[in-house]
């Protein structure tokens, strides 16, 4: 392992690993255990895996309180899930709504997928809310073109982030932001990937 990257043990399954791959939960004054995705929150931190599994066992087994070494508050494996899902997703929704200012957003469904048989889309998000054949009628044309895809967020929700009605498909086009969303859609599949494969 290089020297200098600082190391951490998750509260769950004590697997050493690098900080910035971990998730830091830090204490807040009131004692309610708060998840710190940027890792820049002050005070004392302790880690879990950045998996729904080892978040889920640290809680089950009252790991937070031994880690922070006394009572907290907020712990629960319901609770600190949902803070993190909706971080994640905020993150995720953030770029989003940047690469449609920078004019690097298609959307709608015959235009999305024009563009994806003609080549120049990076990443494809599919509502959560359209029929299931035309959600397997997107993911089989990116999967064909090498496209990553998500499917995330419901068509009102995806269309407001980029400033429109409702949207039942967004592409984003070849550029910067490919890979920066492409780091966070690892993250949040990551997280989930017992539930989700
Ligand atoms: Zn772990």
């Amino acid at each position: 392992m290089p020297k200098g990257i600082p190391q951490r043990s998750c509260l769950a399954c004590r697997e050493t690993k690098d900080k910035g791959s971990l998730l830091r939960f830090v204490l807040a004054p009131d004692l309610t255990v708060v998840p710190d995705l940027l890792q820049k929150l002050p005070g004392r931190g302790v880690y879990t895996c950045m998996k729904l599994s080892c978040l889920t066992r640290a809680a089950q087994k009252k790991q937070f309180s031994r880690g922070f070494k006394g009572e907290v508050l907020g712990a629960e494996a319901q609770n600190l899930t949902r803070q993190i899902t909706e971080k994640l997703e905020e993150r995720i929704a953030s770029y989003l709504s940047l690469a449609n200012k920078a004019g690097k957003i298609v959307s709608g469904s015959d235009q999305v997928l024009e563009k994806l048989k003609k080549g120049g889309i990076g990443l494809l998000f599919i509502a959560t809310d359209i029929s299931a054949d035309i959600g397997e009628k997107f993911r089989s044309v990116a999967k064909l073109k090498d496209v990553r895809c998500m499917t995330m967020f419901t068509k009102e929700h995806l269309g407001g982030l980029i400033g429109k009605e409702l949207r039942s498909v967004v592409a984003v086009v070849d550029s910067g932001f490919v890979g920066s969303l492409g780091l966070e859609m690892e993250k949040y599949r990551n997280f989930f990937e017992e539930e989700r494969e």
